[in-house]
């Protein structure tokens, strides 16, 4: 019996790094990297990031589709993607604390009101802010999932009231649940800082428009680490304009890299990252592949599938 290969394919990540990490815990595991598939006969796993499209019909034995990061939408970008074989997307525990250590950075600084206190700097202006009351601010988290769940509960241990949107009912210690379209407006109307950490879909994209913004108080701070095209961004720009958002703090974009001419780039009242909040390390997120892997070997279901109807 030749040994299972898993096939690479990704122009974003570093190969050797991957396949070592996983043949640290697999050693029978053979890592190719495409397009050098070899034996195609042999390959049961790919791991890929925006592969080329049908590249993943070309193996009869695939058992599984990885998708090398936490949002999936790139792999659907696909229109030959093999309809039977499980895609699994990755939680890595260190991709997952550093959202939480980027969102908590953003909050605190929007809550400490950061970016007015260096505008005042810059203008030698003595500006005193008296520090908000932390037990009385409400961050929300729109999308409360692996990432917003984890950042929620730093929140809630920081202090903050915190409140949680999902798409299906919740229930989270120390966090106000709501869910569905219905519940937008009363999620919203209390928070004072909303973070976006939805995933892309059918039913997220350009959700976050100008009838989202008018449901949150005039002055609400607003993050957005999920993905750029859950926004329209002409509605940011009006809700930024008109105070109904006090700052944005923007980490994915419509089109990355940005646009140079995008507005964005120039308006006072936002900080932008250029898509870093977090990252994935092979180290921790080998073991969940491997155990993918060695399920699918053994007839049984992988963990964390995507489900292809709603879209992560
Ligand atoms: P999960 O799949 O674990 O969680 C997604 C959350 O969004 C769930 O709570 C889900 O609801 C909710 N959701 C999905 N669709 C809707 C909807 N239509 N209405 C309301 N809520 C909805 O994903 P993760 O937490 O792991 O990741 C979230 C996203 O973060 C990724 O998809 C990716 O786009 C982005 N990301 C960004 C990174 C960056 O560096 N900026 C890095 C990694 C990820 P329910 O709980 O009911 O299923």
């Amino acid at each position: 019996m030749p040994a299972p290969a898993l096939i690479f394919a990704s122009n974003s990540d570093d190969p050797v790094a991957w396949g070592a990490a996983l043949r640290a815990l697999m050693p029978e595991l053979e890592v190719r990297v495409w397009p050098e598939t070899g034996r195609v006969e042999d390959v049961v796993a790919a791991l890929v990031w925006r592969h080329p499209d049908g590249a993943l019909n070309a193996f009869p034995n695939l058992k599984l589709v990885v998708n090398l990061g936490a949002g999936v939408d790139p792999i659907f970008a696909d229109p030959h993607l093999p309809r039977n074989i499980p895609i699994v997307r990755l939680v890595d525990p260190e991709l997952t604390r550093g959202m939480t250590e980027y969102v908590v950075l953003h909050v605190l600084a929007l809550h400490r009101r950061l970016p007015e206190l260096a505008e005042a700097q810059r203008a030698a202006r003595w500006h005193y802010i008296h520090p908000a009351d932390t037990r009385r601010t409400r961050v929300g988290l729109m999308g409360l999932g692996n990432l917003g769940g984890h950042a929620a509960d730093m929140l809630a241990r920081i202090g903050f009231q915190v409140s949680g949107w999902s798409r299906t009912p919740k229930q989270v210690a120390g966090v106000d649940c709501f869910h569905g379209r219905d519940q937008l407006p009363a999620f919203l109307k209390d928070c004072d800082i909303v973070v976006c950490l939805l995933p892309l879909t059918a039913a997220t994209e350009n959700l976050i428009d100008a009838g989202v913004f008018a449901h949150m108080r005039d002055g609400t701070a607003f993050v957005n680490a999920g993905r750029g095209r859950v926004v329209v961004d002409d509605a940011l720009l009006a809700a930024l304009d008109s105070g109904r958002v006090r700052h944005a703090v923007l980490d994915v974009f419509r089109d990355e890299p940005l646009p140079a001419d995008h507005r964005y780039w120039r308006h006072p009242r936002v900080t932008m990252t250029p898509h870093n909040a977090t990252a994935g390390y092979p180290e921790t997120a080998a073991p969940q592949i491997v155990d993918n892997i060695r399920r699918v070997l053994a007839g049984q279901a992988p963990v964390n599938v995507v489900d292809r109807a709603a879209g992560y």
